[in-house]
């Protein structure tokens, strides 16, 4: 399911949008519209989240609202 995320650069420090895919545990690929500059968004630190995320909900109900990520996902550079 492709969502809109917030991202912050980590170059430039400006905020851009982007329509991403969430799969747990992934490292995204972003490019900063702003500056250009690459980076990546470890997502590993939210997988283990997800997993309780889809355990409660599981109990309750079916519309499962996605995985819950900060508001405003930083960025680092590649290849560090
Ligand atoms: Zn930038």
């Amino acid at each position: 399911m492709k969502k809109r995320h917030t991202f912050v650069c980590w170059n430039c420090e400006e905020t851009y949008t982007l329509m991403r895919e969430f799969i747990a545990g992934q490292v995204l690929n972003v490019a900063c519209p702003f500056c250009g500059e690459e980076g990546i968004v470890d997502l590993a630190p939210y997988s283990q989240a997800t997993e309780i995320i889809y355990r409660q909900t599981a109990a309750q109900e079916s519309s499962v609202p996605g995985v819950e990520l900060p508001d405003i996902l930083s960025t680092q550079p590649k290849g560090r």
